[in-house]
C-alpha cells in the first residue's frame, strides 16, 4: 500500500510524518521524503528562475517509487504519484505563512505559498489526480504534531472516511 502525504510547503508534512507510529501496522512501511529523494538523486529537469527551485522530473521519480513496496511517501508534490489513499494536510495561510517566515524563506515565497493554500491548490490537483474517494484532508492548524500523526494513522488504518472540500479559507485571500 502506497499513503502519500501532501500538502502546501509549511503545512507540517515532514514533521507530521516524523511522529507517525508505524509498529502498530502489519505492513512494513517505508517512510519516503521524496524532496530530499529529489534532490539527492537529481530528479530535476531544470530550473524554475522565477521560484529559484528546482523543477522535478516526475517521470524519473514515479518509476522510482515504482521500484519501492508499502511506502508513506511525503511532498507538496506526492499527488503526482500513483498511490492507494491521499492525505492532504491543510493549515491557515496567515499560519502558513507564519512558519514559512520563521523557517528563513523568503517573504515573496511565504506569501506565495499563502496564497496557494488559500486556494486549495494542492488540494484540487489531489482531487484532480486521484478523485475524492481516495482523498483525506486533515486540518493541522491547531494541532500538535502528534495529533496531525494520529489522524494520519487513522488513514493508513482505515478508520477514516475520505473527505475534501471540508475546509475553506478564501476569506485570507
Ligand atoms: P512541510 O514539510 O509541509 O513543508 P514542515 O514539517 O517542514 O512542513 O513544517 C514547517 C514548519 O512548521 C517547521 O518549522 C515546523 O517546525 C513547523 N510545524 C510543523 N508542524 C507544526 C504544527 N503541527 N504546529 C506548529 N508548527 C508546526
Amino acid at each position: 500500500m502506497r499513503v502519500v502525504v501532501t500538502g502546501t510547503p509549511g503545512t507540517g508534512k515532514t514533521t507530521a510524518v516524523e511522529h507517525l507510529d508505524l509498529d502498530q501496522f502489519d505492513t512494513d512501511f517505508e517512510v519516503i521524503h521524496l524532496n530530499d529523494v529529489i534532490r539527492e538523486r537529481n530528479f530535476t529537469t531544470g530550473r524554475d528562475e522565477d521560484r529559484d527551485s528546482l523543477v522535478a522530473d516526475l517521470d524519473a521519480v514515479a518509476e522510482w517509487l515504482d521500484g519501492h513496496g508499502d511506502a508513506i511517501v511525503e511532498s507538496h508534490l506526492a499527488h503526482e504519484f500513483d498511490a492507494d489513499r491521499v492525505v492532504v494536510l491543510r493549515c491557515t495561510p496567515e499560519e502558513i505563512e507564519r512558519r514559512l517566515n520563521e523557517r528563513g524563506e523568503s517573504a515573496g515565497s511565504a506569501r506565495e505559498n499563502a496564497e496557494s493554500e488559500a486556494l486549495d491548490v494542492v488540494l484540487g490537483h489531489a482531487v484532480q489526480n486521484h478523485g475524492e474517494e481516495r482523498v483525506y484532508e486533515i486540518e493541522t492548524t491547531d494541532r500538535t504534531p502528534e495529533e496531525v500523526a494520529a489522524e494520519i494513522e487513522a488513514v493508513i488504518a482505515g478508520d477514516r472516511e475520505p473527505s475534501a472540500g471540508t475546509v475553506d479559507y478564501m476569506e485570507y485571500l
